[in-house]
């Protein structure tokens, strides 16, 4: 009994936050300093440490100590093959907790969910329940964390995709809690686009598991192009960071501002499947294989440096407000 008046003041307070603001859920990170942010970004990695997980985890603490990193974010693809099973699925520890055990990874990880997490239990990789079993574990549908200096809006963006929808094949894809899908993306598109209109952070990030631009193996996701990219050019997002290829890659816009990043490569990948980019002037960088990137920012400067299986540098680059602001004038 003494559970429903708990349930009921919980309920009263998402209502009261779904009257004046947008409806994504709201993640607060204090950073350890208000004027830079250093953190890491990984995806596709869930495979009980084989296919050079454990070494990209390897690497990933050794960097991840040396520049303070102060969270991870996973850009999904979290459990291969088919995400969880349930929250008690041995897979949390075999391919989470016991691979990132370094010192430099015991922070926050907040992960979005992959096509091949929607094969599972979606509903487990959300529960609170995993987050008992190791408090750095966070992963929702889509969120906004805000860190003061940047904002990140993390998209679900496997919904989006037709072809799970219309040719599943042999796969069974979780969609409870998406249905009807329509209103799902409508709303989605639509939250998103009053998170990003009342963010007043220097950086803006959207993180999704799909890719938007990407010469590797997926390609563009022409349901992102069309639906989320008229929003992320309209509201000024600086970075679009995602997940899906099994590669690291860096690629500009010549009509916008947008830079699109993949980090894809936390475990299994050299597919060897390489598309060319049609505005060759627009790609600075792609790498077929394994590894990861850290960045660190501060409201002048995000400086990107993305690192293969054996933490050696493989491209760095970095991003200027001035310049940016100089260009737009
Ligand atoms: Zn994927």
């Amino acid at each position: 009994m003494a559970r429903f008046p708990a349930l009921l003041a919980g309920l009263l307070l998402l209502a009261a936050a779904g009257t004046s603001t947008a409806e994504l859920l709201r993640v607060q990170h204090r950073p350890k300093d208000e004027g830079s942010l250093a953190f890491l970004v990984i995806g596709d990695w869930g495979r009980k440490g084989s296919h050079n997980q454990s070494e990209v985890a390897d690497q990933m603490g050794i960097v991840g100590e040396r520049i303070g990193s102060e969270f991870v974010i996973s850009t999904g693809d979290n459990f291969y093959e088919n995400g969880l099973t349930g929250t008690d699925d041995p897979a949390f520890y075999q391919s989470f907790v016991d691979i990132y055990n370094a010192p430099g990874l015991q922070t926050t990880w907040y992960n979005v969910l992959g096509n091949h997490d929607y094969r599972g239990d979606v509903e487990a990789q959300l529960s609170p329940i995993l987050r008992a079993k190791d408090s750095r574990w966070v992963c929702f549908r889509s969120a906004v964390l805000n860190t003061g200096l940047a904002h990140f809006f993390f998209v679900d963006t496997t919904p989006f995709e037709d072809k799970y929808f219309t040719h599943p094949g042999k796969d069974t894809y979780d969609w409870s809690g998406v249905l009807p899908r329509d209103k799902y993306l409508s709303d989605l598109k639509k939250d998103l686009d009053l998170a990003l209109k009342e963010s007043t952070a220097t950086w803006k990030i959207v993180v999704g598991h799909h890719t938007i631009k990407s010469m590797g193996e997926h390609g563009t996701t022409v349901e992102l192009m069309d639906q989320i990219v008229p929003i992320l050019e309209e509201n000024k997002v600086d970075f679009y960071i995602n997940g899906h290829d099994h590669c690291l890659q860096h690629i500009t816009s010549i009509d916008s501002k947008i830079q699109y990043i993949t980090s894809g490569g936390g475990s299994a990948a050299w597919r060897g499947n390489i598309k060319p980019w049609s505005r060759p002037e627009e790609m600075k960088f792609y790498y077929d294989g394994q590894g990861f990137l850290s960045v660190q920012m501060t409201k002048d400067e995000a400086s990107f440096v993305f690192y293969d299986v054996f933490g050696e540098v493989l491209y760095k680059w970095a991003v200027t407000k001035v310049a940016k602001l100089y260009s737009d004038a």
